[in-house]
């Protein structure tokens, strides 16, 4: 795995020295509008909230795409050297980001979009043994609203003739997440306090949890990399159990067999599809942002209501 990630890196870095030399796709302008490239599609869709007609978005990390694990393609530099601003979480969820923008020579300002936000930490250590950032800050409805903000700001910044434009568009979608952020506490407290806990094996929920009052644990002992083998779903059997926990959302595990019999020995229920760091597809449930939370929620009130 590491040496295939290392071999694409060197096909990657040889396309973006010759993308250096011909830097055309600059000048290849067919409209007036603002090009900004978002990371990942989450950020993609709060950007084109803000930026309306004004803006043209690119995302480099699509729909159903993993952003912490990314390998940039030389179209990515391209997209990268074209853009006239360029938003990035940062919080270390964008590792591959630096030498990206490197490599493809852009001039643009970088707007981070979590400044002003209250990092949490991960129970995952770094490599040097503290607790790693937590990045998934957009899943606290607050924080998305910096998020609004600051790109609101970067906006302006680089086109100030749209001030007006940008202000109204980021004050009607704020007024929408603040809809949305009374729907999700509304539906967390239907769900009774002790049946707020469930099991999910990837670690993107602390910022939600905090929120709105939920515990997100991690299965103990498994690998949440890989298929859990018959030994991990026993620990995760003895977990459920010994914790009380009433729901298991276990996205790596795609044996129908394991998940039965996870559901029937421990009376469990096995929750349907989390979206946590990526959209899906146009048409999907959780095409934007607002979408995206919406159907998380009924997916946790779905198990735990009881
Ligand atoms: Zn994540």
């Amino acid at each position: 795995m590491i040496a295939r990630r290392l071999l694409l890196t060197a096909g990657f870095a040889a396309g973006a020295v010759a993308l250096i030399a011909t830097p055309a796709a600059a000048q290849d302008t067919h409209t007036n509008k603002i090009k900004a490239v978002a990371t990942f599609s989450i950020l993609g869709d709060l950007v084109r909230n803000v930026g309306g007609d004004r803006v043209e978005i690119t995302t480099l990390v699509g729909p159903n795409g993993d952003a912490h694990v990314y390998s940039p393609t030389p179209g990515d530099a391209r997209k990268l050297a074209a853009a006239d601003v360029v938003f990035v979480n940062g919080l270390g969820l964008e590792g591959w980001m630096t030498r990206l923008v490197t490599a493809s020579g852009t001039k643009a300002p970088m707007v981070l979009v979590t400044k002003g936000i209250t990092p949490r930490h991960m129970q995952d250590e770094d490599k040097r043994g503290r607790p790693a950032i937590d990045p998934h800050a957009w899943q606290s409805i607050a924080d998305a609203k910096i998020y609004v903000a600051n790109i609101r700001d970067g906006l302006v910044a680089i086109d100030p003739a749209g001030k007006a434009t940008y202000d109204a568009n980021a004050a009607a979608y704020l007024a929408r997440l603040d809809e949305l952020e009374q729907e999700v506490k509304a539906a967390i407290d239907s769900i009774p306090a002790d049946r707020r806990k469930i099991i999910t094996t990837h670690d993107a929920f602390g910022y939600f949890g905090a929120a709105y009052g939920m515990a997100f644990i991690a299965p103990e002992g498994v690998s949440t990399e890989a298929e859990p083998s018959a030994k991990d779903v026993a620990k995760i059997i003895t977990q459920i159990r010994k914790q009380r926990i009433p729901a298991v959302f276990l996205e790596n595990i795609s044996d129908p067999r394991l998940m039965d019999q996870i559901a029937r020995e421990t009376g469990a229920i096995i929750g349907g599809t989390l979206y946590s760091d990526a959209l899906s597809e146009p048409g999907g449930p959780a095409a934007t942002y607002i979408d995206m939370m919406r159907h998380n929620v009924r997916e946790f009130a779905k198990a735990l209501v009881g």
